[in-house]
């Protein structure tokens, strides 16, 4: 009988290509739990958020890595967490993951989040920013009337680019859904939805979800020639979850085509296959494992496999899309090494590939083609 363990990655290391930043004080055990769900309410009776996969998988590589035994009980693992204090946790856990470089999202980053740079130090890589259009386009009609609001934002927008941001985030999945129309808003129509917008925000309905708005930052992502991430599939209760199907976007898709534009499809889990089908007919569409390859857990090992039935080796990306706690970035790095390694490690023994195929597949996903698509070593070089 063969026993398969796969290919040994753990040596591997990583490009986190959409994460956030973490929480910059001690965590009471409630709280801790609370960053360890996608729920905004407490836990049902008899249920906990860590009693999960998500849970197993914490216990399984973060508890190691705080010098206790692999799957050690959560009772051990949030006590010796505390006795070792956030500053301890947080080194121990961020150089386990062994990141080469961090994309981070700065959209949800405030009071009691550590920075991009004291994130990158945390874990002795390179930390860049990704601007969030959203975010920016409300501090730029704070600041700003409705008919200068377009050529304002475009101004920020190359602003951030020039200071050192490596790549674009898009959360129109939250903000409306991904069933938007496809073309370009006229300068007129993105003026009077501007108008509308700011009389709202006068009125304090502040958040953006213009329709007409959100098509224009879009389409002004694009003009940079930069890569856009979109959010796709799953996150908290504030999206809809069917109007996140990637597919949804397949107009975008064609329309931006000729740009050339890359897309990023974030987490795209439960419709992660219509991503990889998206990736495949798109040559300037791409997929990004981030969220669920920290949310499924062991499981990951099946669904990274149907992210690559259909999307070319080459269009598919690591991340962590890690938010508040060290630990998620840890538990992203471990599973994606461990869940890849054991699918490349099934397709070599069923002789669809051979080894040197299969550690070619793992750079390709764990690195290189992040690399290639933010141009990293080239920000490296500017910075
Ligand atoms: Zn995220």
């Amino acid at each position: 009988v063969a026993i398969l363990t796969g290919l040994d990655l753990s040596w591997m290391p990583l490009v986190d290509g959409h994460c956030h930043t973490v929480v910059s004080g001690e965590l009471d055990d409630s709280a801790f739990e609370m960053w360890c769900t996608e729920a905004s309410s407490p836990p049902a009776t008899g249920a906990s958020y860590l009693d999960s996969q998500l849970g197993l998988a914490l216990r399984r590589w973060c508890a190691p890595a705080l010098g206790l035994p692999p799957g050690a009980p959560l009772k051990d693992y949030l006590r010796v967490r505390r006795e070792l204090g956030h500053q301890q946790v947080l080194g121990h856990l961020l150089s386990s993951a062994n990141l080469s470089a961090l994309l981070v999202d700065t959209g949800l980053s405030g009071d009691g989040m550590l920075d991009v740079a004291a994130l990158g130090e945390a874990a002795g890589a390179e930390a860049v920013e990704v601007i969030r259009l959203e975010t920016l386009a409300e501090r730029v009609a704070a600041a700003g009337t409705a008919t200068g609001f377009a050529a304002m934002f475009v101004d920020a927008l190359n602003d951030a680019l020039t200071g050192g941001a490596v790549a674009i985030k898009s959360i129109l999945a939250y903000r409306h859904g991904l069933d938007i129309d496809a073309h370009r808003p006229t300068t007129p129509e993105v003026t009077a939805a501007a108008g509308r917008w700011i009389r709202d925000r006068d009125a304090g309905l502040g958040r953006l979800t213009d329709p007409v708005l959100l098509r224009f930052l879009l389409w002004c992502a694009v003009d940079t020639g930069r890569p856009v991430q979109l959010h796709t599939g799953f996150g908290d209760r504030d999206v809809s979850l069917v109007r996140g199907d990637p597919a949804l976007l397949q107009p975008f898709c064609a329309a931006t085509q000729d740009a050339g534009t890359a897309l990023v499809l974030l987490h795209c889990y439960p419709y992660h296959r219509n991503a990889g089908w998206l990736a495949q007919i798109y040559p300037h569409v791409y997929v990004d494992l981030g969220l669920t390859v920290t949310y499924l857990g062991a499981r990951f090992t099946a669904v990274v496999g149907e992210f690559l039935e259909l999307a070319p080796f080459g269009k598919v990306l690591f991340s962590s899309d890690a938010y508040g706690l060290p630990e998620l970035y840890l538990i992203g790095a471990a599973q994606l090494r461990h869940g890849l390694g054991r699918l490349l490690g099934e397709l070599v023994d069923d002789g669809a590939m051979g080894s040197d195929d299969a550690f070619r597949v793992a750079y390709q996903l764990g690195g290189a083609n992040a690399n290639r698509l933010y141009q990293l070593s080239a920000t490296a070089k500017v910075a």
